[in-house]
């Protein structure tokens, strides 16, 4: 369903060129979440903007339900760990503002605004500015602007990065919830394995050494305990 098939991912830097990708291959299924962990540098949010399209990968190819990603696109929803929420537009024009850029009809950009914000449990707050919300509602708010363009992926990047441990703690029952009933396929990044054992079915790990060892392990659910599936250690390792 989201298929990355031998992905590199080089910069060109002053010092060089920079191999942060090596060889990534991922198979994930409809209505899968997965987590994607690693240290700091270790490529995931190089990573997330190959899939999301906002970056092109030196060679191989993203394909989401069978079709390649050249660019951004409605059928991917991204939500970074910094709330991108327009602070000049309430909630309610944030979650339409992105419907409106496809050109969807007022009447329906309005009815899948108060529907995905209903959601995420802020139809109160649909006529507030964005400073007028916690840290756990904004991201509320990013994700039910995400899902409002109904994507076939959810793309996060450390979304919760940001919040205090019990903030942390309510957004992670909210996405199990939120997983369990809309079905949606996610795929997030996080450097807090606790976090991915708790909320994935399946975790890729990033190597400390951008693109140089990749594990892929299972989390059998509901018992959350860990299992490693494969080990691919490259040989320059
Ligand atoms: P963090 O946990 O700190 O967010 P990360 O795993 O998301 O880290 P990336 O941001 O993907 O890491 O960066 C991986 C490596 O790629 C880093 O060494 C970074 O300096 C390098 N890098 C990322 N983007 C570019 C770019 N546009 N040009 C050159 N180097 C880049
Ligand atoms: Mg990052």
């Amino acid at each position: 369903y989201l298929k990355i098939t031998n992905l590199h991912k080089h910069f060109e830097t002053k010092q060089g060129t920079l191999v942060v990708l090596k060889d990534i291959n991922m198979d994930i299924e409809q209505g899968e979440f997965i987590c994607a962990v690693g240290a700091s540098g270790s490529g995931k949010s190089t990573l997330l903007r190959q899939i999301a399209g906002l970056d092109q990968p030196t060679t191989g190819d993203v394909k989401i339900d069978g079709k390649p990603v050249t660019g951004p696109g409605p059928d991917r929803g991204m939500v970074f760990q910094h709330y991108t929420l327009y602070p000049w537009m309430n909630i309610q024009e944030n979650t339409e503002f992105g419907l409106k850029l496809q050109g969807i009809p007022a009447r329906e950009r309005r009815e899948r605004a108060s529907y995905y914000l209903n959601v995420v449990g802020l139809s109160k707050f649909a006529k507030s500015l964005s400073k007028e919300l916690s840290g756990g509602m904004k991201q509320r708010a990013a994700i039910a602007r995400a899902l409002a363009s109904e994507p076939k992926v959810l793309l996060m990047d450390e979304p919760f990065g940001a919040l205090d441990i019990h903030t942390k703690e309510s957004m992670h029952n909210f996405m199990l919830d939120l997983w369990k009933r809309t079905n949606i396929t996610i795929f997030m990044i996080t450097h807090d394995v606790e976090e991915a054992v708790f909320l994935s079915n399946r975790i890729y790990a990033l190597g400390a050494r951008p693109g140089t060892v990749r594990r892929e392990i299972v989390v059998n659910l509901p018992e959350r305990s860990c299992q490693i599936k494969r080990q691919t250690v490259f040989h320059d390792y």
